[in-house]
């Protein structure tokens, strides 16, 4: 499957200016194209209504959703995974987490349907790369996410790149969403309220630091070395930590923002005290900080291996043996334990029926 194919095109599609077009060749205000796409945003919660020539105009050139609602999953803890159909059929999912504050809560939102990384624990890389988002389904992801917070009395505060996919490998249509997600204009969001993640491609990083957004970064690191980290993750094969890290620093200096490292515990291959004791070594002078994440087990891996995930023991050891050697590090808590959790676990279900 080609990664970019040509699919009818939705509003939450289409920026501003593209928009703005359209509305000038119909014979409408293009400087109200900000305010059809905040309505669009805020659908079912502004009293605001756009004219009804325009609505029927838009409804006919753009009559698809980026992303319909397919499948939900509540977990006991509030945690809400969506799996959503895309115009072609194929699904992606979405997760909302409550935050410890009541009237808070996260997105995370996917980039790609499948992906081509292959992590050797990973879920979603099982079913292989499929092709790139639209930036329109991206944007479609956010509004789902945020029409599920609302419906739960919260407020979406935080949306993280950290679902299906490797952002830096869509990274155009990933920054074209985060640019509306983000546009003062539109007012739904800030940057400092989205984390773009990555698992080190350092050519993304820096294209992400050109691109001036302000975004936090966060990176996917899983090991301290480059052996134990390429054996887990084959693009440790194309990037040396050192680069990696190099490239993170240089997104610091840029934009100012603490960058996290996300470290997926994982017993007996990356959760020992001296693995610990050089992952605080890596960090040491940089602003960096340090999500330890609980293994959400998924089966048989890609290469045929069974992963489990540390012992609570062992995860607080790891914990304090981190700040002991001045590592900044919090553990994440673990999201969903009662649902399909770990990204693709939900999609890969969906297509299974007999596995239900
Ligand atoms: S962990 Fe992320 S980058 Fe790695 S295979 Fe899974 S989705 Fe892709």
């Amino acid at each position: 499957m080609p990664a970019s194919i040509s699919l009818p095109r939705s509003l939450p599609d289409l920026s501003p200016e593209e928009l703005a077009a359209w509305m000038q060749a119909k014979g409408f205000k293009p400087s109200h194209a900000p305010r059809v796409i905040r309505q669009l945003f805020d659908a079912g919660v502004s009293g605001d209504r756009m004219p009804e020539t325009l609505d029927e105009q838009l409804s006919q050139a753009f009559p698809g959703t980026a992303a319909s609602l397919a499948r939900r999953q509540v977990s006991e803890d509030g945690t809400t995974k969506l799996l959503l159909k895309l115009p072609d059929s194929r699904t992606v999912e979405s997760v909302l987490m409550p935050d410890y504050h009541p009237t808070r809560a996260s997105g995370c939102v996917s980039s790609q349907v499948g992906c081509a990384m292959g992590c050797d624990f990973c879920a979603t890389t099982q079913t292989g790369f499929e092709r790139n988002l639209t930036s329109g389904e991206i944007v479609e992801q956010f509004l789902h996410l945020r029409r599920e917070a609302r419906s739960a009395g919260r407020t979406l505060r935080t949306l993280v790149f950290m679902g299906m996919g490797e952002p830096m490998l869509n990274l155009p249509n990933v920054l074209a969403a985060v640019r509306r997600i983000a546009d003062p204009r539109l007012g739904a969001f800030g940057w400092r309220q989205i984390t773009i993640s990555t698992v080190g491609i350092v050519p993304g990083i820096e294209e992400l630091r050109e691109a001036r957004l302000g975004v936090h970064l966060a990176l996917s690191l899983h090991a301290p070395d480059d052996a134990t980290r390429a054996d887990l993750l084959p693009v440790g094969k194309r990037f040396a930590i050192e680069d990696i890290l190099a490239a993170a620093d240089r997104y610091q200096a840029e934009s100012g923002r603490i960058t996290t490292i996300q470290y997926c515990l994982l017993d007996g291959v990356n959760d020992s005290l001296a693995q610990a004791r050089d992952l605080a070594r890596l960090l040491t002078g940089r602003r960096m900080h340090v999500n330890l994440l609980r293994y959400n087990p998924t089966g048989l891996s890609l290469r045929g291996r069974t992963y489990a995930p540390t012992s609570v023991e062992q995860t607080e050891t790891f914990l304090a043996e981190l700040r002991a050697h001045g590592a900044i590090a919090h553990l994440r808590r673990a999201r969903g334990p009662d649902i399909d959790a770990a990204c693709g676990q939900l999609r890969r279900r969906a297509a299974q029926p007999a596995a239900l």
